[in-house]
């Protein structure tokens, strides 16, 4: 079945972030841009390849305000290989949008703990808290990849702690050879990681996002922290 024109979008534009990972912007065929909130996603569904493959969720990396919808996706098998193969004018299917991993705006106080690819919503998120210089929005963001060639957004969200004063980000690189002096950690999340940075501040909600390993094993550390689930928001990748 085709659905209505309104879901159809073609290929705008292809960013490469790092090796493994694009991003993926979309304009609409016709009408208007779908209206969602920072932190949700998007089912993609390639409508012209001979093969169909069923519908994978992207969470959307841009913010609402943005002239496009984009998704920025790690190659990691059949179909996120085939979105890497996506040229400028291809169409696809966007359904959505979908989630609820939205900061609501009486949370003034974040933590943000992004497992590689899982920086996708937190970047939508702080892109609307600068379109909306919410001075006020304390973030800690704890963002852990392998090595440093694997963080995306690098620039974006230097950009970021530049334009809000309350965001901070602490990289942390599970399996970096060399360790330059530089602000940051060379492990992994953990209890003390938590305390060290943390210790200042008062009820926060924390989100959470990667992998299932990986957001299983943070949400362990902050419920032996102490930390009430329900002050916990995950969106986990599989
Ligand atoms: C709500 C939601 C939002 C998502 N948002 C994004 C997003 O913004 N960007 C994005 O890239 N993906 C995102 N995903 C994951 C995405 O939907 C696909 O599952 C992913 O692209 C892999 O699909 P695939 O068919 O290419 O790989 P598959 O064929 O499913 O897997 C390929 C291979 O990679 C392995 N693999 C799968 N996941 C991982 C992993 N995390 N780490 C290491 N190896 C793995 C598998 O074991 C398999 O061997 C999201 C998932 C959900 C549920």
């Amino acid at each position: 079945m085709i659905p209505s024109e309104d879901t159809i979008y073609r290929l705008d534009h292809v960013t490469r972030e790092s090796p493994e990972v694009l991003t993926l912007s979309f304009a609409p065929e016709a009408g208007e841009l779908m209206q969602f909130h920072a932190g949700q996603y998007v089912y993609v569904d390639m409508i012209e390849r001979p093969k169909r493959l069923p519908s994978r969720p992207y969470s959307i990396s841009s913010s609402p305000s943005d002239a496009f919808v984009s998704v920025s996706v790690k190659k990691l098998g059949a179909f996120s290989g085939a979105l890497h193969e996506l040229t400028p004018g291809s169409r696809v299917i966007l359904r959505g949008p979908a989630g609820n991993f939205i900061p609501q705006p009486s949370m003034k106080k974040l933590v943000f703990i992004a497992g590689g690819i899982g920086i996708a919503p937190f970047l939508s998120i702080l892109k609307g808290f600068v379109g909306r210089n919410a001075q006020d929005q304390e973030v800690l963001l704890f963002y852990s990849n392998k090595r440093r060639e694997d963080i995306v957004f690098f620039g974006e969200l230097q950009g970021i702690t530049q334009a809000l004063r309350g965001v901070r980000i602490v990289y942390c690189l599970t399996q970096q050879e060399e360790k330059a002096d530089e602000a940051g950690e060379y492990r992994r999340f953990d209890g003390s990681m938590l305390k060290q940075y943390c210790s200042k501040f008062g009820m926060q909600d924390y989100f959470l996002c990667g992998s299932v390993p990986f957001v299983t094993e943070t949400s362990q550390v902050l419920e032996h922290a102490g930390v009430l689930c329900q002050r916990i928001h995950a969106e986990l990748f599989y």
